[in-house]
């Protein structure tokens, strides 16, 4: 599903982000991005979501090349991956239904398609019955559950989560892990950007290992290019 070739990243201050990183992640797969603040983990979900460009190297995705889509094809491609933010970034004046509705409404779907698909989002995340509540009433774990609804409410085939247990205690890390897991198990591949070493040793799942830029281990490589 997404394929990187030797990508690199600088950015225009002239500062190396990521040096030649190759990894492919498969349709359906779950891996973690780990290493220290400034290794590059945001930088590489960016260019998965378009938000930055790679100054050498290739990214595919479905087989698209992505340096080479036009303008215009960019929301198509974002459409299909479902972002996740430490911050959870919610709108605190939208009650949850209307944080978790704005992808479908941006994406011009029915009044009717986008009760229905929220309802079902809130649901896999267990908040169906606060949809009517407002972000600011809702704990920490439970913000962050909305951000989650939100991200996989069109039902894209990749999401992509930078940080997603950093302002949460272990046991709501945990609950939003066991999330993930479920949306992984119904086919959604998930990269999660996390320097929670030890939630990521606890899952068994794979690592992929920057030092500063560097793709330094990938404990799934068997399955790669
Ligand atoms: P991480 O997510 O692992 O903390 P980042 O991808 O955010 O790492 O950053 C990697 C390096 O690139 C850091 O040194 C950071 O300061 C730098 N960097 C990130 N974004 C920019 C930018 N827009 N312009 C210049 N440097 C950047
Ligand atoms: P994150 O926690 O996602 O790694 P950062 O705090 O590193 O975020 O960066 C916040 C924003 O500032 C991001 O959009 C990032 O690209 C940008 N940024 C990070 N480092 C630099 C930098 N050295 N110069 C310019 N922009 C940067």
């Amino acid at each position: 599903m997404i394929q990187f070739d030797h990508v690199s990243k600088v950015y225009s201050g002239g500062h190396m982000a990521l040096q030649k990183v190759s990894f492919h992640l498969h349709a359906g797969e779950m891996a973690f991005l780990t290493g220290h603040s400034g290794a590059g983990k945001s930088t590489l979900l960016k260019l998965i979501s378009i938000q930055e460009r790679p100054s050498d190297g290739r990214i595919l995705f479905n087989r698209r090349d992505l340096s080479q889509i036009t303008k215009a094809e960019v929301p198509f491609i974002r459409r299909q991956v479902g972002m996740i933010f430490q911050d959870h970034r919610l709108l605190l004046d939208r009650s949850v239904f209307d944080n978790v509705a704005l992808p479908l409404q941006i994406a011009g779907a029915s009044p009717l398609e986008i009760q229905k698909r929220v309802m079902a989002a809130l649901d896999k995340v267990r908040l169906h019955k606060k949809a009517q509540h407002f972000p600011m009433m809702l704990s920490g774990g439970e913000q962050q559950r909305v951000g989650i609804a939100r991200a996989i409410v069109n039902m894209p085939p990749l999401l992509l989560a930078d940080e997603p247990t950093g302002n949460l205690d272990a046991s709501l890390a945990h609950e939003i892990m066991q999330l993930f897991r479920e949306l992984n198990a119904l086919g959604v591949a998930v990269l999660v950007a996390s320097h929670d070493q030890k939630l990521i040793e606890e899952s068994g799942q794979r690592k992929l290992v920057l030092q500063q830029g560097r793709l330094v281990e990938d404990t799934g490589a068997e399955h790669g290019a």
